[in-house]
């Protein structure tokens, strides 16, 4: 009898089990990368946008309101401090590497498959894109395979090769080589089945025909990355152009769902400039981007997974600071452009002056090994919870997707 019972229990836990997970699989899955962000820069908005609305405390981001989240290590094969494409290598592939190399396991041989290919094979349309070159270590280790990460000319040659369905972000880095006498890699990359756009306007009107494109959105091809969002003028392109007009050329195309990765990329060149005025904007950015994608999950909630994490932290940011914050957060506004930007005399002693007003320290001009933390919502979010390795996510994300890793 007690082991009838046992039978029954087992089968009714089992068949619940299966019901949830075949009702819930990952369709379509965003995978936002905030480059250098770690837990204080989220914190250091929340509290940006709190005092600006006159209050002390902490005002939500559009994910940080995400029912799960969980801490991520970020460490790489032979550092505890990681690089991008270390780091970017672990949760493209699935395994660690050493800093500076890039999809190419530590034997400096062995190419490390990304999930972007992985999910290609099951009928997934691809899209890579970010705020600075497309070819920056971030996008790169979705696509390329290379033993440096500063190859930029043999990274970019590997874009079109991929197959993927959508580039977005700025253009390319070393566009002709480091020597600029070789063939354009944008010349090359049209030359093999990609349409190329340039701005909002070009990607938006996009024949129906085109199946395969790469999106520039910066404003100029001498600078490849979009403006520092506290340099921006006007209407020039931001990472939330990037992630709509992604979803709209993926969204038309797809019958077996996509894959989106975004990367907000200028976060850490903000913070190893020890710019908090600017690491702020770039969160805001990030923020606004992922709320594009929330758009998107509220059509299509049974079938979407959002998921937002970072590579690392970099800056060692801190919301307290000796002698400083008599002014509150908001008055990180006092700053009016990047300290790249800002007058060269002046501009790293305006930019201290107003982290010191604002209560933001900053413990150094380079990356931490400090975990870092992920944000999940939809179809199999559930996964993203508690403790784990940068290498776990492309396996929970094929686990979402209903597949093997
Ligand atoms: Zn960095």
């Amino acid at each position: 009898m007690k082991k009838i019972l046992t039978t029954i229990l087992c089968i009714a836990v089992i068949c619940g089990a299966c019901l949830a997970q075949s009702s819930k699989k990952a369709k379509y899955i965003f995978l936002f990368i905030g480059d250098g962000m770690g837990i204080s820069h989220v914190s250091l908005t929340e509290a940006y946008l709190a005092d600006k609305a006159g209050k002390t405390g902490s005002e939500y981001l559009s994910f940080s309101k995400f029912p799960y989240t969980g801490f991520v290590t970020t460490y790489s094969a032979n550092s505890f401090t990681t690089c991008s494409s270390a780091s970017g290598t672990a949760f493209s592939t699935g395994y660690k590497t050493k800093n500076l190399m890039l999809a190419v396991a530590p034997d400096s041989v062995t190419k490390l498959k990304s999930v972007s290919y992985k999910l290609k094979e099951k009928g997934f349309k691809i899209g890579i894109s970010s705020n600075v070159a497309i070819n920056h270590a971030t996008p790169a280790v979705f696509y390329a395979n290379n033993i440096s990460r500063t190859a930029y000319y043999e990274i970019g040659l590997q874009l079109w090769q991929s197959g993927f369905d959508f580039f977005g972000g700025g253009s390319f880095m070393q566009d002709k080589g480091k020597g600029k006498n070789l063939q354009s890699l944008e010349e090359i990359t049209k030359n093999n089945g990609y349409a190329i756009t340039w701005g909002i306007k070009e990607i938006n009107e996009i024949s129906a025909n085109v199946e395969k494109v790469v999106a520039f959105f910066n404003e100029n091809n001498a600078v490849q990355n979009l403006s520092y969002a506290i340099n921006r003028k006007g209407d020039e392109a931001k990472l939330s152009d990037i992630v709509e007009a992604e979803i709209k050329f993926l969204k038309a195309r797809e019958n077996k769902g996509f894959f989106i990765m975004a990367e907000g990329g200028i976060i850490d060149w903000c913070a190893h400039d020890n710019d908090a005025a600017g690491t702020v904007k770039e969160v805001i950015d990030l923020s606004e981007a992922v709320q594009v994608a929330i758009d998107f999950y509220e059509q299509h909630p049974d079938e979407t997974l959002i998921i937002v994490t970072a590579d690392h932290e970099t800056g060692g940011i801190t919301l307290a600071r000796t002698g400083g914050g008599k002014n509150g957060f908001s008055s990180l506004d006092g700053q009016t452009g990047s300290v790249g930007i800002l007058d060269k005399e002046n501009g790293r002693a305006i930019c201290d002056s107003i982290n010191i007003a604002a209560g933001v320290g900053f413990s150094t001009k380079g990356h931490t090994g400090i975990v870092v933390p992920v944000y999940a919502v939809g179809a199999g979010a559930e996964l993203f919870t508690g403790k784990f390795d940068n290498t776990d996510i492309p396996r929970k994300i094929m686990k979402a997707a209903g597949f093997e890793f």
